[in-house]
C-alpha cells in the first residue's frame, strides 16, 4: 500500500495563486507554534529521545528537499555556501557563517544567527535547534555525496546570541 504523506516539492502548492493577497510569507510566531506544539506531543506520545531523532530526521529529510528544489547545483563548495548564505537570508531563516572547513577531516563549522527556530528563546538547559541539524546534514550530503553527523554547540536557549553547528562527515 502506498504511504499517504510521502512528501513531494509539489505539496507545497502554487504559494502565488493560492495567497494572491496574503502572499507568501508568514509570521515567525506562527511557524514556531507549530514546530513547539509537534516537539510537545511527539515528546507526549514517543519520549523526549525519539521527539528529537523525529525532528532531526525531518530536518535532514528537508535538507535534501530543500537542495533538490530550492539552490543552484552548479559550482564549487564555496558557491555552495555562498548561495546557501544568501537563499537563507532570502527566505528569513538565518544568517550563516562558516567559521571553520576542514576538507581533510571532513569537519565544518558553521553558526546561524537570527536563527528561525530558536532566536529570542528564553534561556533553556539545553540545545533546542535539532530540526536545524537535521537540515544542515540534508544539505551537506546533498552537496558532497557525504553522510554528515551535525550537532548543534551553542544556541540562544543556551545563552549564547548565535546557533553554532559541527558538522562531520560520518561513517554510520
Ligand atoms: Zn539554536
Amino acid at each position: 500500500m502506498g504511504r499517504k504523506y510521502e512528501f513531494n516539492w509539489d505539496l507545497l502548492g502554487d504559494i502565488e495563486e493560492g495567497r494572491p493577497n496574503l502572499g507568501p510569507l508568514v509570521s515567525t510566531e506562527v511557524y514556531r507554534l507549530m514546530q513547539f506544539c509537534f516537539r510537545d506531543v511527539l515528546e507526549k506520545n514517543y519520549g523526549s529521545e525519539t521527539a528529537d531523532k523525529l525532528f532531526y530526521e525531518a530536518g535532514l529529510l528537508a535538507g535534501k528537499q530543500f537542495y533538490q528544489n530550492a539552490m543552484d547545483k552548479t559550482g564549487d563548495f564555496g558557491n555552495f555556501i555562498n548561495s546557501l548564505q544568501s537563499i537563507l537570508v532570502e527566505k528569513g531563516i538565518g544568517i550563516l557563517r562558516m567559521e571553520n572547513a576542514d576538507f581533510k577531516q571532513g569537519k565544518f563549522v558553521l553558526s546561524i544567527s537570527e536563527d528561525l527556530d530558536c532566536s529570542g528563546l528564553p534561556e533553556l538547559d539545553h540545545e533546542i535547534c535539532v530540526y536545524d541539524e537535521g537540515f544542515i546534514a540534508g544539505l551537506l550530503e546533498c552537496f558532497t555525496g557525504k553522510r554528515f553527523k551535525v550537532k548543534e554547540v551553542d544556541c540562544w536557549c543556551t545563552g549564547d546570541r548565535t546557533c553554532r553547528f559541527v558538522a562531520e562527515i560520518s561513517n554510520e
